[in-house]
């Protein structure tokens, strides 16, 4: 079956099934149901779907498909995290982790191939961008994931955009995504458990707070001050600290949602505790939290992450000003599935 003559219908939402259903003379509840059965039961084959009739399988089948993307590797942590290699249908390859976690399981996906934005301590960022991923090629991700682990439905699961790219220069794909993934007749999964993180595209945040269906938001912060943020990530001097700390003030939260602020640690850059209190002062009057994320290493930056102790006080200052701060240990950092480690890696490093 050809990708061109045979649309995808994976990466289409309920509307667009059920107004599909219409063009084929069929009434829109079987749009629904072939929702449900391509999103909510994980379906791979239009001939299995067995409750939308004789008539409109075949006709389905003749004309269009359910494409996922190929898993080419899997790359299985010490720590039961699951680094996931895709190639795509034009070849472009992506990653995608798994990280269970006693009757639940995270999956950070991917929004784009590669990234543009250029973080000075990101891995992803030394294959630049190929492309936005499109809709269907996000939801895609962690419905072939949870097919592959054999995941049943009532699976705890949460999603997070962490995974490669901006997901906020590729907005429209991930709104929709986000849309088909919280839809109660697809996977189902409520927003609380959706998070989008951006390195602080002041526009796509303004963009997100205005959508209908939103997940939560993160914010990559990773400096205390303005010269030390742009120095470590390029895109502060086009969207600078201060503008985007005001576009989180104007966030329009809901009740007791906070926004996560995302804090990589450097050692001896931006670890001190002076840092601390400088970041302290950043989100006052925010509602936040902040995650503190111990730098993951590899050859070709010049950074190391902090000793834990470092870490630990930097986190007890926060605390001692009243900031909810956590410490998030990567996972899947064995087989270079760790957060800014994702970089089409074809073997896990050792060690
Ligand atoms: N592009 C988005 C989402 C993907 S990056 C963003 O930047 O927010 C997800 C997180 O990984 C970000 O908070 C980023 O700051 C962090 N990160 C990037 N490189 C890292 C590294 N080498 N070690 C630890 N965290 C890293
Ligand atoms: Fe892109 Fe995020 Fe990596 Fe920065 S940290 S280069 S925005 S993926």
């Amino acid at each position: 079956m050809n990708a061109a003559s045979h649309p995808n219908l994976l990466g289409l939402d309920r509307s667009e099934l059920e107004e599909l259903a219409r063009k084929l003379g069929q009434p829109p509840y079987r749009g629904r149901q072939l929702f449900r059965a391509i999103y909510a039961r994980r379906a791979r084959e239009l001939p299995a779907l067995t409750d939308l009739g004789l008539k409109l399988r075949n006709e389905l089948g003749s004309r269009y498909r359910i494409g996922y993307p190929q898993i080419r590797q899997r790359f299985s942590s010490s720590d039961g995290a699951v680094r996931y290699l895709f190639e795509l249908e034009d070849g472009e390859r992506i990653e995608t982790v798994f990280m269970p976690d006693r009757g639940r399981a995270t999956i950070c996906v991917s929004s784009q191939a590669g990234c543009a934005v250029g973080c000075r301590f990101c891995f992803t960022a030394l294959l630049g961008v190929k492309r936005n991923l499109t809709a269907g090629e996000i939801v895609s991700q962690p419905l072939a994931v949870a097919n592959d682990q054999a995941m049943a439905r009532g699976v705890k699961l949460n999603i997070v955009f962490m995974g490669m790219g901006e997901p906020l220069l590729n907005l429209p794909a991930v709104a929709k995504a986000v849309r088909i993934l919280t839809d109660k007749d697809g996977p189902g999964i409520p927003w609380r458990r959706i998070t989008v993180s951006t390195a602080g595209i002041i526009p796509g945040i303004r963009r997100l707070g205005r959508e209908s269906v939103r997940p939560k938001l993160a914010v990559s912060l990773n400096a205390s001050n303005g010269e030390q943020r742009s120095a470590l990530m390029p895109i502060d001097k086009k969207y600078p600290l201060g503008d985007l700390l005001d576009a989180c003030r104007e966030y329009p939260l809901r009740p007791r949602e906070r926004i996560t602020f995302e804090y990589v640690m450097l050692d001896g850059v931006n670890d001190s505790d002076a840092d601390a209190v400088r970041v302290a002062d950043l989100l006052d009057g925010l509602r936040a939290k902040i995650n503190l994320i111990p730098y993951n290493p590899g050859e070709e930056f010049p950074f190391r992450p902090p000793p834990l102790a470092r870490v630990v006080a930097f986190e007890t200052v926060l605390r001692a000003r009243g900031i909810p701060a956590f410490i998030r240990i990567s996972r899947g950092r064995d087989v270079a599935g760790a957060c800014g480690q994702l970089r089409l890696a074809p073997l896990a490093p050792r060690g």
